[in-house]
């Protein structure tokens, strides 16, 4: 059965009307089409255009003259189209939930949640931008009453939007909603795993309002997302893993083009003594092996109080035992979306093992690409690549920890800072621990817990990346502050002024002193 194992194109071409056709071809060297393969059969889905430099400045281009009447029309404008466009996805969702679970092999239910927390998010967006963005004022202070001071959020202009493949909708539009909301254009990269999702999007957008590109999708390989970075764009939202993210920012550097990345994690689950286990490790299933573990905030290793340790990872194996795998609607996962990702497990697992560890549940025989059952390894040396790597695959690292501390400490050895969990019964422990946690976000007693809630940022630390998406703070990503001062009545005491008297200083001196110099 061919798979894809490399992102790696052949040729067979059909166009979708959704994505904008090169005008004389791609100017990259290259193939000149993107296939879109179900990774469950191999089945051909659709083929794209490869999008080359010349495209993608023009696509940009076009975003521009979009932008200026996005921008015109105002928070409330832009509040109804992104509402109408919303109820559009909303309506259709089985049809969107479809192409994921066919470009990604996810079975549909998750398909469907995945669509449904988008909506939630740009239901969330479109409704608050103006508050958060909008004109405000604020205090002056003593010395400067006589002005009135304001600030407010402005658009970027054109944002570009590079995103991955194993959460097609949900990640892409945590910057696309946002930065639509935000006031801006967006022109969005997908995957070359997954253009299909994106032209369905940029489709519904494109029934709506056919005459303005305020958003658009240009497809392609890596090369189409370089050529983004270096178009001129305002801003790029990249999502996808540290490596790329390292070569995006080395070429937005070249036009001092501001980027947010969003990167891999390689997330922490602290079990204390007082958990309740039964809880912890229905959780610790669902964060490691759902979606086959291609989760940038799955849990990838999980750490657990000596004394429960043994009933924990009988727990958790006899959960992980009941999986079922597969690309039907109701099945737990499906396979690798990424065939190469099976490699990564093979190669984790071999190291984890020949460095001492314990498998628990599967081994190196649980790797059947493109599928890949449940892998537990156990007490795996912290040196491991298992431990230290990103996996994004169905496998787990259990190993002990003395108390929450130490939990914390092992937690936080990691280069990486997306996100974590932390379970026991103590709330004050629990915050505890959450503070100390070298994270960007921290479920407690829960996993993903985050996820769907709109109001709160997005994003890591570290390897894990910078800047934030969702919530307020993901609308001001993608904007600029612009303060402003009006002079209300002319100031008693005038001091911003080449005719200002000695006596005027002397009473600024005098109001120094009083105001912060008092012992
Ligand atoms: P990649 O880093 O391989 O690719 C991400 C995107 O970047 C793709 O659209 C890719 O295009 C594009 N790209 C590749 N090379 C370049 C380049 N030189 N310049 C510009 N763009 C480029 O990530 P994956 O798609 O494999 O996604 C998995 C990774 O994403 C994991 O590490 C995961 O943890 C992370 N992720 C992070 C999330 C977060 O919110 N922090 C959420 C979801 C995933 P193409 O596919 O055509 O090569």
């Amino acid at each position: 059965m061919p798979q894809r194992t490399t992102k790696q194109p052949s040729e067979t071409a059909t166009d979708d009307r959704s994505v904008s056709a090169p005008q004389g071809g791609a100017d990259t060297e290259g193939p000149s089409i993107v296939e879109s393969l179900d990774p469950r059969t191999g089945e051909l889905l659709a083929s794209y255009p490869v999008a080359g430099e010349t495209e993608v400045a023009r696509v940009v281009e076009r975003a521009r003259g979009a932008a200026q009447w996005w921008y015109d029309i105002g928070f409330d404008g832009r509040k109804g189209w992104l509402q109408s466009w919303k109820k559009a996805i909303a309506a259709d969702a089985q049809s969107l939930a479809a192409v994921i679970s066919a470009e990604t092999g996810k079975p549909a239910d998750d398909a469907l949640l995945e669509v449904m927390l988008t909506v939630e998010h740009l239901d969330w967006a479109s409704k608050k931008a103006g508050k958060v963005l909008g004109r405000r004022k604020v205090s002056a202070g003593l010395v400067s009453a006589n002005q009135e001071a304001t600030v407010r959020y402005q658009p970027l202009g054109v944002v570009g939007v590079i995103g991955p493949w194993n959460y097609p909708l949900y990640t892409p539009m945590g910057s696309i909603s946002y930065a639509l909301a935000a006031g801006n254009a967006v022109v969005f990269k997908p995957s070359e795993l997954t253009p299909g999702v994106a032209a369905w999007i940029v489709g519904k957008w494109n029934d709506l309002v056919p005459n303005q590109p305020v958003l658009q999708v240009v497809t392609g390989f890596g090369a189409t997302g370089t050529a983004l970075c270096r178009s001129g764009v305002d801003k790029i939202a990249f999502t996808g893993s540290t490596p790329t993210a390292k070569k995006v920012m080395a070429t937005c550097a070249e036009t001092l083009t501001p980027i947010v990345a969003e990167c891999g994690g390689k997330d922490a689950m602290l079990v204390d003594a007082d958990a309740d286990l039964e809880e912890a490790s229905t959780f610790a299933v669902f964060g490691a092996m759902g979606n086959a573990g291609q989760t940038c905030v799955g849990v990838e290793r999980i750490y657990v109080a000596d004394k429960v340790f043994d009933t924990f990872v009988q727990k958790v194996t006899e959960k992980a035992k009941r999986l079922r795998l597969g690309g039907g609607a109701h099945d737990s996962y499906g396979p690798m979306t990424l065939g190469r990702q099976s490699e990564v497990v093979t190669e984790q697992v071999a190291d984890a093992l020949a460095k001492g560890a314990t498998a628990v549940l599967g081994g190196p025989e649980s790797v059947r690409a493109p599928y890949v059952e449940p892998v537990i390894l156990a007490d795996v040396p912290e040196d491991s690549i298992a431990v230290t790597e990103e996996t994004f695959g169905p496998t787990v690292v259990i190993n002990r920890m003395a108390d929450l501390d130490d939990g914390v400490a092992k937690a936080n050895a990691s280069g990486y800072g997306l996100g974590a969990s932390v379970f026991t019964r103590n709330r004050g422990r629990a915050v505890a621990a959450a503070e100390r946690l070298r994270s960007g976000v921290v479920t407690i007693n829960s996993v993903l817990g985050f996820a769907g809630v709109p109001a709160l940022p997005f994003g890591g630390v570290g390897e894990s990346g910078f800047g934030r998406i969702h919530g307020a703070d993901g609308l001001r990503e993608f904007s600029r502050v612009k303060s402003v001062t009006r002079q209300k009545y002319k100031a008693p005491l005038n001091l911003l002024t080449m005719e200002r008297k000695p006596r005027d200083m002397k009473i600024a001196a005098w109001m120094l002193r009083a105001r912060h110099g008092r012992k």
